[in-house]
């Protein structure tokens, strides 16, 4: 198998974000959790998006795994590597993004690497290498408030070169509106001068396109998923990619039992757990019996196996902002989050265990927990049930026939969980 495309995601939403946008845009994708085993046997795809949790750590320790990451890319034929990072460049003067950037530069011998974490439909847009946030721009935004990453300069050419050995420059607006050749003339003149990347500005899809026609020929970028979009629509309309459809894509029927499980508190999921209730068995979980052992999530598996034959069940530990705020003083927020995870993660393995191959999970970190115990190492991406949360088919031998939707908490629309079931087939 060839790579046209090798991605390395400082974090695991981010991941399936970009995942997802790469396959909306025609290419077959898949996300692995970590770097996945020199022997993992993917299906024919045209981009792998590695998923880190690299965002936050010490410098070193995100340098050495995205090497890793892209050491195992290009030894799968990526020709080019995106750096995935937040589409608002969170980050410190420590790093992650100048570091990881530096060091995957120095690996792939790259002379002036393309930057830009502009994504129009979301509002990021980047001009005169200043990102805005919506109609801010960013030191302006909720990000100067940010608990790890509090990003108080909107200038991403001074906050990259506080984070990198190189010089950064600029590509601004005007030369990318002027096209192909006019961004490559640039990026030459920069290199020229000893300038090892660049911000590129970048406000409407079209820039995106321009961006990524010319970033495909180079051998590595950083960028949040409006690079990945441009990437994705230059390998397609370049015909180095003939494009695919997520819903050809997702091989047989798998059928089976299926289960929902819900840690997310947020209004939409409480919202969706309600409505679910017309259509299937819904069991609400008891917190302070979670918090207190392992007795609760017995107790939901003995409720679960025998509904399993006639239909979909959900089990819930998601609770009203009241009723997590009791929690939560009891036992600090931390603790129970972590003891409530844990729960839907023993949970899910039992599910599994008692032939569940069809589970939707609302809540980021609940999905988390439940894909790491699954020891799930990577997903194909297939058709959207909502915006941004895509059906998900395990990659390995012995859950390949599983399929998966990853939910976070405000995500999908108020019957997410039919709506979900119904296209996990
Ligand atoms: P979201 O995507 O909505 O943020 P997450 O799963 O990421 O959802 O986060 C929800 C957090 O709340 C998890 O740590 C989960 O374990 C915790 N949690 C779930 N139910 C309760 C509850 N009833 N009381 C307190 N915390 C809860």
């Amino acid at each position: 198998m060839t790579l046209a495309l090798g991605c390395i995601a400082d974090d695991y939403t981010g991941a399936s974000d970009l995942a997802n946008t790469l396959t909306r845009a025609g290419l077959r994708t898949v996300q692995t959790i970590g770097v996945p085993a020199d022997d993992l046997a993917l299906p024919a795809v045209d981009a792998v998006v590695v998923s880190l949790k690299s965002r936050s750590i010490e410098a070193g320790l995100a340098v050495s795994r995205s090497r890793a990451a892209e050491t195992w890319l290009r030894g799968r034929g990526a020709s080019h590597v995106l750096f995935k990072i937040c589409s608002t460049f969170d980050s410190t003067d420590a790093g992650n993004i100048g570091p990881v950037m530096d060091a995957l530069r120095a690996d792939c011998g790259e002379t002036a690497v393309l930057v830009t974490p502009a994504f129009p439909e979301t509002g990021r847009t980047v001009y005169q290498g200043n990102l805005f946030v919506g109609a801010v721009p960013l030191n302006e935004s909720p990000l100067k408030d940010h608990p790890l990453n509090p990003m108080h300069d909107s200038n991403l050419v001074r906050v990259l070169a506080r984070q990198s050995k190189t010089q950064i420059g600029l590509v601004d607006l005007a030369t990318v509106a002027r096209g192909v050749n006019a961004v490559q003339a640039r990026l030459i003149e920069l290199a020229g001068k000893g300038i090892g990347a660049a911000i590129i500005d970048a406000v409407f899809d079209r820039d995106l396109e321009t961006i990524g026609l010319v970033a495909a020929e180079h051998r590595l970028s950083v960028g949040a998923s409006g690079i990945g979009l441009g990437l994705a629509r230059a390998l397609v309309s370049t015909g180095k990619v003939k494009p695919a459809s997520a819903s050809n894509e997702m091989g047989a029927v798998v059928g089976g039992p299926a289960a929902c499980l819900a840690g997310s508190c947020s209004q939409a999921t409480l919202q969706q757990i309600a409505n679910a209730e017309r259509a299937m068995p819904v069991l609400h979980l008891d917190p302070e019996l979670i918090v207190a052992g392992k007795s609760e999530a017995e107790r939901a598996l003995a409720w679960a196996r025998p509904r399993l034959a006639d239909g979909p069940v959900l089990i819930a530990s998601s609770a009203t902002p009241e009723a997590v705020a009791a929690v939560q003083a009891r036992h600090g927020r931390d603790a129970a989050g972590h003891a409530i995870e844990q729960a839907m993660a023993d949970i899910a393995e039992g599910l599994v265990r008692a032939g569940v191959r069809r589970l939707v999970v609302a809540g980021g970190e609940t999905s988390g927990a439940v894909v790491d115990r699954l020891k799930i190492p990577g997903f194909l991406v297939g058709v959207e049930i909502a915006a941004g949360v895509p059906v998900l088919r395990a990659v390995d031998a012995e859950k390949s026939g599983m399929l998966l939707a990853l939910k976070s908490g405000n995500f999908g629309g108020a019957e997410f969980f039919t709506d979900a079931l119904r296209l996990m087939r």
